[in-house]
């Protein structure tokens, strides 16, 4: 009926609009708890132990001691060696899919999988037969169990997931070091935590706070104070019993009005339903009471309802309140029809709802600020509730954009987040690390190094955990038992020449013909290259893959912008009377760079010109 079509667009809804609740704290804390569980793979361990509910069900009921054996054997063996075993299958799509686990940790085992079932790997004269036991596997499990530890084991696979297990791990917790996991404490923010606390508290006395606009570069920590912040002002909400709601949306996934709005909307139907669903159940108890009664109006002298009939009639209205509450789909609905969804939505009850909108710049960008414009007029026609808007924002001009009239309600207050410094980032990693490693695993360097190289970086605490993990990652790879100062720098080098293919990768065409044609002159040995020399290589290749010649004034421009984005290092040199130019260097690796540019496909084409540069200096 149509209540199951609603919940199920609406789970659709909440998929999407959870994975940030999610990066928030799940994964993080999850693992944190079930340090007791049943060995080191807690999900294969379960899955193993309802597996074996089902054999003991149909296995004699002699001997329940070995069935509880067989249950823990095959959870061991699944993770040492092949994956015959359909729990390990289980096990791969977990891993894979879950975004906390470690990339190839998942694949190494669902290779694992796949060559097992691939006849030619195994040393079994019937391959046909592992198919069969995972037909019936109640039947087979034993024999399944046997082949493992009887059987040729396989050689390849086994040492694979030994040495994965082998040596004693760096990390205790690495989850703390991702970017999806919300700290408790947060150093060095206290005084913008203050200052957001103090404006905000007005929402717990039942007034509308002020808006507020935070501004900070990336990795400042402005994300993670405001997921701390209205954390706490909603469990503080709850103690007082004071209706203050706090949704957090990333601008960045969800960015245009519709999505905001659609989004908004459904998180609060969804509230309202449940808050209908509580009422309706106290109410219909209360009917039930009065029902067993004498009849009289006595039992509810003491509550809110005149009489019987009141308390009916009550019911009667949640009851078609509740049939109402339509779910906004993500898409097809003209704009007023969300926006007014939401509205009555956010008015059904009494409320102050603090609506965070992170990345906000991005939306601004994307779709304009009719979203902010609506959400900033809307307190003086809502009734029953009031909103307050909390902007976040990488992007220090982005109000310049904006509406005046947006600009001024929404920045009534400002904080800003400046950059921290080596020595508070050091601080900041210090404490992450003593929970994510092993007590004596990082070298003393380590965390002062990470610290530098990140406040060079603007003082990015996201890049300084980055580096702190890649570095443990790739201690961990060479086995060694602590993380020192050359893995900070191999981590550095990795997480740079990242960011380059990244850079590079994302450039538009013409940057990225120019981009080539530095390589080009820079692969043949050319020294010094000059705007005139890359100017020439580029208009070949622009003729070469039928592309639009820019003017050489254009082109000296992207060499600008390639210069600021850190690709290429242009310094300007006197050349006595024959006036000025640049000096053109690669600043980044050149065969990755190469690789990155042939991988366009239009770029792909030229590939085989190298005999322009050639042509060139022989002109
Ligand atoms: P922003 O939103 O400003 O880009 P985030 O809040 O996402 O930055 O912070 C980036 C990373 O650095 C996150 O992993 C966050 O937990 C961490 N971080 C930032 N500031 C602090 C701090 N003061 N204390 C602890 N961790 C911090
Ligand atoms: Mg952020």
């Amino acid at each position: 009926m149509t209540n199951t079509d609603d919940h199920s667009e609406h789970a659709g809804e909440r998929a999407e609009s959870d994975d940030h609740d999610d990066e928030g704290t799940g994964d993080g804390s999850s693992q944190e708890d079930a340090p007791d569980g049943p060995g080191t793979v807690p999900e294969e361990g379960r899955a193993v132990a309802t597996e074996t509910e089902d054999a003991a069900v149909s296995e004699p009921p002699a001997d329940p001691p070995s069935g509880a054996k067989t249950a823990a054997e095959p959870s061991d063996t699944s993770v040492g060696s092949t994956g015959t075993d359909p729990t390990t299958v289980d096990g791969g799509h977990r891993a894979a899919g879950e975004p906390s686990a470690d990339g190839t940790n998942a694949d190494a085992d669902t290779d694992a999988g796949g060559a097992d079932a691939d006849p030619g790997v195994i040393p079994d004269p019937s391959p046909e037969g592992s198919d069969e036991s995972l037909g019936e596997i109640d039947l087979d499990l034993d024999e399944v169990v046997l082949d493992d530890e009887g059987g040729d084991p396989d050689e390849a696979s086994r040492g694979l997931f030994d040495d994965l297990l082998s040596g004693e791990p760096i990390f205790e917790n690495k989850e703390v070091l991702r970017p999806s996991y919300t700290p408790h404490r947060l150093p060095h923010r206290e005084e913008q935590i203050n200052n957001m606390a103090t404006i905000l508290v007005t929402a717990l006395r039942g007034d509308t706070p002020s808006n507020i606009l935070i501004y900070g570069k990336t990795g400042t920590g402005k994300t993670a104070s405001a997921k701390f912040v209205s954390e706490e002002l909603e469990s503080t909400s709850r103690k007082y019993e004071v209706p203050c709601e706090v949704e957090y949306i990333n601008c960045e996934v969800t960015d245009t009005q519709y999505r905001v709005l659609a989004q908004l909307a459904n998180k609060f139907i969804e509230k309202n339903e449940e808050v209908v669903a509580d009422r309706l159940d106290e109410l219909g108890d209360l009917a039930e009471r009065i029902g067993s009664g004498s009849g009289a109006d006595g039992p509810v002298a003491d509550t809110e309802f005149a009489d019987r009939e009141a308390l009916e009639e009550r019911i009667a209205e949640l009851e078609v309140d509740q049939e109402s509450f339509e779910p906004v789909p993500m898409t097809g609905w003209p704009t007023d029809r969300v926006y007014s969804a939401f509205f009555d939505a956010v008015d059904y009850h009494e409320r102050v709802v603090v609506i965070m909108l992170d990345e906000i710049d991005k939306l601004v960008e994307k779709s304009g600020d009719d979203t902010l414009y609506n959400l900033s007029r809307m307190n003086s026609e809502l009734e029953n509730s009031r909103i307050s808007i909390m902007g976040i924002s990488n992007d220090l001009k982005f109000t310049d954009f904006l509406d005046p009239r947006v600009k001024s309600s929404l920045g009534e207050e400002e904080i800003v987040f400046p950059p921290y410094d080596a020595t508070q980032l050091r601080d900041i990693l210090q404490q992450r690390a003593d929970v994510a490693f092993k007590p004596d695993s990082l070298t003393e360097d380590v965390i002062p190094l990470c610290a530098a190289f990140a406040a060079q970086e603007h003082g990015d605490a996201r890049r300084a955990l980055d580096l702190l993990r890649t570095a443990g990652e790739l201690a961990e790879r060479d086995r060694t038992e602590m993380v020192n100062e050359g893995h900070v720098r191999q981590a550095q080098e990795k997480i740079e020449l990242d960011r380059v293919v990244e850079v590079v990768r994302t450039l538009p065409t013409q940057s990225k013909l120019v981009l080539y044609a530095t390589t080009l002159l820079e692969k043949n040995g050319v020294h010094n290259i000059n705007t005139g020399e890359v100017f020439n290589i580029y208009k070949r290749l622009c003729q070469e893959i039928d592309a639009d010649v820019l003017t050489q004034r254009r082109v000296t421009d992207l060499i600008s912008e390639l210069d600021m984005l850190g690709i290429v290092n242009a310094v300007v040199v006197s050349k006595g009377r024959y006036g000025r130019t640049k000096e053109i260097s690669l600043s980044v690796p050149i065969e990755e760079t190469e690789a990155v540019l042939l991988s366009d496909s239009r770029i792909g084409e030229v590939e085989d010109t190298q005999p322009l540069v050639q042509t060139r200096f022989d002109n």
